[in-house]
């Protein structure tokens, strides 16, 4: 079995859709970024390429590369998911905590984690996607940005 690791951070643009873990959030800000931000997956996307040791997102999707502008990083997902089978790996499960003041995601986390499980043709009960907030401190805190962490194990 390996572990892997994923971390990104977002800076929030106001004229912006909210996309995270594919979903289109309620909100009156979104993310900056290439493809949609969605800060969530990506950070599971740099999870799974860690575990098989596969390079990064920046390495695959280059963010200078046009075909990605405005690209859905569920479909980057499904694409990093289908170059860790093709090396022979399993992916076993995900775990991803969302870092972001602002607004409560609760309600859309199922939604989610079964996007995810569905790009990554796993179960969704393989798949968990959390929330917090760093209590009004630093740049998640005071609404500049959003961060997420994950980890996932294949074999
Ligand atoms: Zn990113």
């Amino acid at each position: 079995m390996r572990i892997g690791q994923g971390y990104d951070v977002h800076k929030i643009d106001k004229d912006r859709e909210l996309i995270l873990g594919g979903v289109k959030i309620e909100s009156d800000f979104g993310l900056s970024g290439h493809s949609d931000a969605d800060v969530l997956v990506h950070a599971i996307i740099d999870s799974l390429l860690g575990a098989a040791a596969l390079g990064d997102i920046g390495q695959l999707f280059p963010d200078n590369d046009m075909t990605y502008k405005g690209i859905s990083s569920i479909y980057l997902l499904k694409k990093v998911c289908e170059k860790i089978y093709d090396s022979g790996y399993k992916i076993l499960n995900i775990d991803s905590t969302l870092i972001m003041q602002k607004p409560k995601i609760s309600g859309y986390t199922l939604e989610m984690r079964q996007n995810i499980a569905e790009a990554c043709n796993i179960s969704v009960d393989n798949v968990s996607v959390k929330a917090t907030t760093e209590e009004k401190l630093g740049f998640t805190g005071r609404s500049e940005g959003a961060s997420a962490q994950a980890v996932c194990l294949i074999e």
